[in-house]
């Protein structure tokens, strides 16, 4: 009952952490001077945004046979898949200037959401039907690393479907709403997609 109670102040602790994140980060990106200083700053919010929807997705899934070190490493990459994402201004640019980076005249491929709505959707069927837990979990960390950076840049550019175009940019509430949201629905996801098989062997792999 006590460690219900741990788990369920973590979480809300964790959901409310990532608001102020969100807010405390825009601001600082908007106020930033220096144009190095806003990459570094947004980026820096994507990682922990990224970061904190898995921890709060650890402390609730079904995550029978993840032991305390693969959940860290799990949280790890997804709060660096999160902010890796936005290497491909870089990549579209083919060029390091931070200046070519941010001033493309389309956006960047990983930008595309419809990328990680198809690429998860296979994982996910594929890890169901092969009864795969490691691959369901690796598809939901991808999902949501792409799910939360996505959102974040949706407040400016919206959400982009190719080939069907592109949603109208997002109001920053409905972007705070869904980010809080995006973890539990994680959760619900992991709980849905029932996989009989443990992780124990990638957990003895990285332990
Ligand atoms: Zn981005």
């Amino acid at each position: 009952m006590y460690l219900f109670q741990i788990f369920n102040n973590s979480s809300s602790y964790s959901t409310l952490l990532i608001v102020v994140t969100a807010i405390v980060g825009d601001y600082v990106v908007a106020y930033s001077k220096l144009h190095v200083f806003q990459a570094l700053f947004d980026n820096a919010t994507h990682f922990t945004i990224g970061g904190l929807c898995w921890f709060i997705v650890c402390l609730h899934s079904n995550s029978r046979g993840v032991g305390s070190t693969r959940k860290i490493v799990e949280i790890a990459c997804c709060s660096l898949l999160s902010s890796l994402i936005d290497v491909d201004h870089f990549v579209e640019a083919k060029s390091i200037s931070l200046k070519n980076a941010t001033n493309l005249k389309r956006r960047p491929f990983l930008h595309c959401s419809t990328i990680p709505i198809l690429l998860c959707s296979i994982l996910l069927l594929i890890s169901y039907a092969s009864d795969n837990g490691t691959m369901k979990r690796v598809s939901l960390i991808i999902w949501t690393a792409f799910a939360s950076h996505h959102t974040r840049d949706a407040t400016r550019r919206g959400y982009w479907f190719y080939p069907f175009g592109s949603s109208p940019a997002i109001p920053y509430a409905f972007y705070i709403a869904l980010t809080c949201i995006l973890p539990y629905s994680v959760v619900f996801l992991d709980r849905y997609i029932s996989i009989s098989s443990h992780y124990d062997a990638l957990d003895t792999i990285i332990i």
